[in-house]
Parts: structure tokens; C-alpha cells; sequence
């Protein structure tokens, strides 16, 4: 079962990963909690050059870094964890670089898909759950815990709001393999609400 959680930056993924991967094991199943980019030892070095040279890479170099970081963390460690039979809780996949580049950076949503899939061999998740929040939400809770402000405060051009659409577009889409959580609601309540989208899963 390969479960990933998207959503914009602040928006609550890595504690609701948690939050999963600890109920899953209570659950008697055996998890990967992992994340990209920097899910591998080759991922963390890609993560570095992506993350600190935020303006020097340019939009397709980041693609393909993103690419790169993926196609690495699916072959090594996600495909071995789903064939031991393993739960992978992850925390953004492929939908974040639709948002991110394509959306984003603008370089289109088709194209960025196709990178993925190509890099990932095609692998999909069975459930990806969306953490929608407000970006001015988002912006407070990172300021509040000074993480990453300067990151948010870096992108203009309204980036963080093409991202959020763009996540909300792929869930449309894709209703099915989406789980839309309101983000702004507190952290038990949108536990208990993945949880009841996991159980019938297991
Ligand atoms: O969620 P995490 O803190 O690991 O994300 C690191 C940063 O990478 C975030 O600020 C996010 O904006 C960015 N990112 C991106 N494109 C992706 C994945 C993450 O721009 N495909």
C-alpha cells in the first residue's frame, strides 16, 4: 500500500505522516515514512543543491533534479518496501512537482507528469491526501515555528497560489485517489479523518 501526502509548504504533512505511519504500526503493518526530495542518500545531496540554490537553478534543471531525486528513492527504497509487502507513508510525490514546476515555475502540468511517471517507472499511489490551507495560514504557522519563512517570502508572482490551484485541480481530477482535507482544522480531527480513508485500505 503506498499512501503520499501533498499540500503547500506549512501546511502539516510531516505530522500527519507521522501521526499515520504511528496508528499503521500500531495497526500490527510494518511502514516506510519517508519524502522527497531527499529520501536517499543520493536524494538528501539533491535535496542540498535544489533547496540552497533556490534563483541559480533554473526551472528545468529543477525538474529534472526533482526527477533525478525520485526516480532514485522509488527504485531503492519505495519498489523494495511495497514488494516486502511494507506500508510507504510519504510525504510528496509526484503531484508536488506538477504544482511546484509545472504550476509553479510554469513549465506545464502534462510535461512535469510525463517526467515523473517516466522516472518513476509509472508507479501511482492508492491514496494521496491532500492538505489544503490558505497560503496567508500557511505563512503564519511557518513564521510562528521560523521555519522556511524566507522560502515562502521568496516566491512572488502569486507562485504559492498556483501551486494550491493546482494541487485542488489534480484532486478534481483524480477523485478517487485523493483524499481533500481541510488543513486549517486541528491536527486530531484531520488525523481521525485520514484514518478512516486508510482502514478499509489495510
Ligand atoms: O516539504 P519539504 O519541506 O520537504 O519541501 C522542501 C521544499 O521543496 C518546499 O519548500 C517546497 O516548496 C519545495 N518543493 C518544490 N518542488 C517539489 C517538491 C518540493 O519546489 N517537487
Amino acid at each position: 500500500l503506498f499512501i503520499t501526502l501533498e499540500g503547500g509548504d506549512g501546511s502539516g504533512k510531516s505530522t500527519q505522516a507521522r501521526l499515520l505511519a504511528e496508528w499503521l504500526g500500531e495497526q500490527g503493518r510494518t511502514v516506510l515514512r519517508t519524502r522527497e526530495p531527499g529520501g536517499t542518500v543520493v536524494g538528501v545531496e539533491i535535496r542540498e543543491i535544489v533547496l540552497h540554490h533556490t534563483g541559480e537553478v533554473s526551472p528545468r534543471a529543477e525538474a529534472l533534479l526533482y526527477a533525478a531525486d525520485r526516480a532514485q528513492h522509488i527504485a531503492t527504497a519505495v519498489r523494495p518496501a511495497l514488494a516486502r509487502g511494507d506500508v510507504v507513508v510519504q510525504d510528496r510525490y509526484l503531484d508536488s512537482s506538477v504544482a511546484y514546476q509545472g504550476a509553479g515555475r510554469v513549465l506545464g502540468a502534462s510535461e512535469i507528469r510525463e517526467l515523473s511517471l517516466w522516472a518513476a517507472e509509472g508507479l501511482l499511489p492508492e491514496l494521496t491526501i491532500l492538505l489544503d490551507l490558505d497560503e496567508t495560514v500557511a505563512r503564519g504557522r511557518l513564521d510562528a515555528a521560523n521555519k522556511r519563512f524566507d522560502r515562502l517570502e521568496a516566491e512572488k508572482d502569486d507562485f504559492h497560489g498556483r501551486v494550491r490551484a493546482a494541487f485542488l485541480d489534480l484532486a478534481r481530477a483524480e477523485p478517487d485517489r485523493f483524499l481533500v482535507v481541510d488543513a486549517a482544522r486541528p491536527v486530531d480531527e484531520i488525523a481521525a479523518a485520514i484514518r478512516a480513508r486508510v482502514a478499509p485500505l489495510l
